[in-house]
């Protein structure tokens, strides 16, 4: 057996709402639904989590922004994991649970992180957004990749423990490692403990 190093897990932690943002990483069709390409079976447990949170983000006035993973044709992430998210396609758009409302932005995103060639950093200054809360799958996949590209920037990034899923409990655990250890982010037991003031 492996020994997971000690991580700081905070129980609740409270954000001015107006220097946040919450991210929704790739919560689509194809990672999350039962008939999706290339499922994440334990993002279902996530949903209501990722629901309850961005209803209490909205009502506080919390900038709230989705990624959606985008592939085309002959895409050579497909050699890597099979074709998914191919745009327009079903398995790209995101889960009817967590459909954006129309104030919140979307983000289509062709790598593994949401900061590269994509408008995400620029969105994020002009707001004068200091913190991210992130959320979504696959946790040591796009969720570590766009956190590490975060921590690059200096934002400050919050990650609820049940926010994120991966498809095993190593893979889980080697991201939250990550983001406590080398990025210095907040790891928050549950989505509940985020508070927005
Ligand atoms: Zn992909």
């Amino acid at each position: 057996m492996i020994n997971i190093p000690q991580i700081e897990i905070k129980d609740e932690v409270k954000l001015t709402s107006r220097e946040t943002a919450v991210l929704v990483i790739d919560m689509q069709n194809d990672f999350v639904h039962e008939k999706g390409s290339l499922r994440v079976p334990s993002a279902t447990s996530t949903v209501p989590k990722i629901k309850n949170l961005l209803s209490r983000a909205r009502n506080s006035g919390v900038l709230v922004i989705y990624t959606k993973d985008t592939h085309y044709e002959n895409d050579p992430e497909y050699r890597i994991w099979g074709v998914h998210v191919k745009k327009n396609t079903w398995g790209w758009e995101i889960i009817d649970e967590l459909r954006p409302t129309e104030n919140d932005i979307v983000i289509e995103k062709t790598r593994y992180d949401a900061f590269y060639g994509t408008p995400l950093d620029d969105i994020l200054r002009t707001n004068d957004i200091k913190t991210l809360v992130v959320v979504g799958t696959v946790a040591n996949i796009c969720v570590l990749q766009t956190v590490a590209s975060a921590a690059m920037r200096w934002y400050r990034v919050v990650v609820p423990i049940d926010g994120i899923s991966a498809l095993n409990d190593f893979d889980l655990w080697l991201t939250l490692r990550q983001i406590d250890f080398v990025y210095k982010g907040i790891v928050v037991k549950n989505a509940e403990g985020v508070h927005f003031i």
